[in-house]
């Protein structure tokens, strides 16, 4: 029997004896447990001996509250801490956990049992947490994840069983350049984080960025976004970490191929459907769709969604993303008081969602002053034309040279003075850094996870709204359910029939949320994230766990 190596940091001798004895007592596993009775004693602790992990109480002669968790944490950033919280000091605990604390037990409520399953957790988690799983936007899926799961008191084996996703698949791919004589190989991945609802759905990224963190953070997302949305469908992402914009098509075409031919056990239209998002299109749809159906021998075209319409793709998937969310800055904009009709707008990116959502605004009347893609900014206070700038991005593949306005940078966009700030490209752009310089009155997030917790923080202290990702960009997905649903039945709808429903599960989802979150005095992220998460804790636990 191989022993857990246990550094104890409590001052109370009492509590320290009866935690001992607990894991004393606790069959199949053995612990070694040293106990330090002060934070000084515990760092020096950590000097001599390689612990496996801490038991910090937070409240200690030489030290208190979050401190004391920063003065370990920073001695010893990679072993796990469970911290061990006093009754009436849980939510001190639960900020400790959104710091990075693996978990937290209650003084004198817990087993010995719980405790050396609360060990055996964070153990666990941190060997996953070393691999490829250790990325930023991971670990910012996975906090959003902790506080919303803390505030609804959601189960505990539900929440260990969420935080990780269920399957996921590393492939390396090869494929030929242009010029014949050289191959490339690269990295590709599929994540499924959650299968408990019926088959998975979430879009393929092509990035130079794309890990296995990063996909598995999307993937979350999608399962909270889709049970927000009442879909039925548990969240999933892929990606390849390529750079899209240095190959031709004739080589998209192939890498696209052949990433399919390596997920191809994961995917089908009742197992998990892929669809666009950043780096892909209808394009790479159609590819994967044609692979897939070569390989089982007729046409499904359930297979992905966002598709080309002439193969089955749905009317409005294309725009669906940049219209839901301009639906919802309608909604929001009657709660925070702006009127479109006069208001104005900066967006960042202007891909699919950034370029569609600025059309829909500029049809609502408000006035686009800047807007950016990778390869710079274009401000003009008095306008810009959303026509004119897709016709430029057309013919130019980019913005850059762009006429009719000054060049601005993508970090001083951010800051500009206006009414609607909607980030649609990357993730981490409004970050404790700028989020005190922001001057906007709403953030709409068109991207995926634009905002870290401590942005979130100062937003929420300056009273600007943050229409959140997981509700924001939902309308993607949303007719992308709606265009797999026409593929099963083989029968196509209207666009006025998809853009009704499009606009009445958006707005339900938004009306819902917003109640949630004052009734609960919560902010709108918590809220969206505790009415999705709710939704897949009671599927959960209404199916059971097998066997
Ligand atoms: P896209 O590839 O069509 O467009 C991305 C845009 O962002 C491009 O204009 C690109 O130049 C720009 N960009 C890239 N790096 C940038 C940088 N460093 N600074 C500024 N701009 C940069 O992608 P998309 O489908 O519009 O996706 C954008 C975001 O929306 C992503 O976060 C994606 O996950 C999210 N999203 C997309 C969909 C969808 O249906 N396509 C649905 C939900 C969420």
């Amino acid at each position: 029997m191989q022993a857990i190596d246990v550094l104890l940091i409590e001052d109370s001798a009492v509590q320290a004896r009866m935690i001992q004895q607990q894991l004393k007592s606790v069959p199949n596993t053995e612990f070694n447990v040293q106990l330090a009775d002060r934070l000084s004693a515990g760092l020096e602790a950590l000097d001599k001996h390689e612990f496996q992990v801490i038991i910090l109480d937070l409240m200690l002669p030489d030290s208190d509250g979050l401190d004391t968790f920063f003065s370990v944490r920073n001695h010893a950033p990679t072993i796990p801490i469970v911290i061990l919280s006093a009754n009436n000091d849980v939510s001190l605990a639960a900020k400790a956990v959104e710091e990075g604390a693996q978990s937290y037990l209650v003084k004198g409520s817990v087993s010995g049992e719980q405790l050396a399953r609360s060990i055996r957790y964070a153990l666990q988690r941190t060997v996953a947490g070393h691999a490829e799983w250790d990325s930023p936007m991971f670990h910012l899926a996975q906090q959003q994840f902790l506080k919303a799961a803390h505030i609804m008191g959601l189960d505990d084996n539900v929440r260990q069983r969420l935080l990780f996703p269920q399957r996921t698949l590393v492939v390396t791919l090869p494929f030929r350049r242009d010029d014949y004589q050289q191959v490339e190989t690269v990295f590709g991945y599929r994540v499924q984080h959650m299968l408990t609802m019926g088959p998975t759905k979430g879009g393929i990224r092509y990035h130079q960025d794309v890990d296995l963190g990063e996909v598995s953070a999307l993937a979350m997302w999608m399962s909270w976004k889709c049970a927000l949305m009442n879909l039925p469908f548990g969240g999933a992402k892929g990606g390849v970490r390529i750079d899209p914009t240095v190959h031709s098509r004739h080589e998209l075409q192939r890498l696209t191929r052949r990433y399919t031919s390596e997920i191809i056990g994961m995917i089908g239209p009742d197992k998990d459907i892929p669809a666009p998002d950043m780096g892909t299109d209808e394009q790479v749809m159609a590819w994967i769709m044609d692979t897939y159906s070569q390989q089982v021998g007729y046409s499904v075209p359930a297979v992905v969604t966002g598709k080309p319409v002439v193969m089955g793709g749905s009317l409005g998937r294309k725009e669906a993303t940049g219209r839901g969310l301009v639906y919802l800055i309608h909604e929001a904009a009657a709660h925070v008081g702006i009127d479109l009709q006069h208001a104005t707008a900066v967006v960042q990116g202007f891909g699919n969602v950034g370029s569609n959502a600025a059309r829909f605004l500029e049809e609502l009347g408000t006035r686009i002053i800047a807007v950016s893609d990778v390869s710079t900014g274009i401000f003009n206070p008095n306008g810009l034309s959303v026509n004119s700038l897709v016709e430029y991005v057309e013919q130019h593949r980019s913005l850059e040279g762009y006429p009719e306005g000054e060049e601005i940078s993508n970090k001083d966009l951010l800051e500009l003075e206006c009414d609607v700030l909607a980030p649609a490209a990357l993730q981490n752009q409004i970050t404790g850094e700028n989020a005190a310089r922001l001057q906007c009155k709403m953030v709409a997030e068109g991207a995926n996870g634009p905002t870290t917790l401590e942005a979130d923080e100062i937003l929420g202290d300056r009273g600007i709204f943050v229409l959140p990702d997981v509700l924001g960009n939902a309308g993607g997905v949303t007719v992308s359910y709606l265009e797999w649903v026409q593929g099963l039945q083989n029968f196509t709808w209207t666009l006025e029939e998809i853009n009704n429903r499009l606009h009445k599960t958006m707005t339900d989802a938004f009306h819902r949320t917003m109640l949630r979150m004052q009734r609960d005095k919560l902010d709108m992220r918590t809220a969206a994230l505790i009415e999705g998460i709710n939704r897949v804790q009671q599927a959960k636990l209404s199916r059971g766990l097998f066997p």
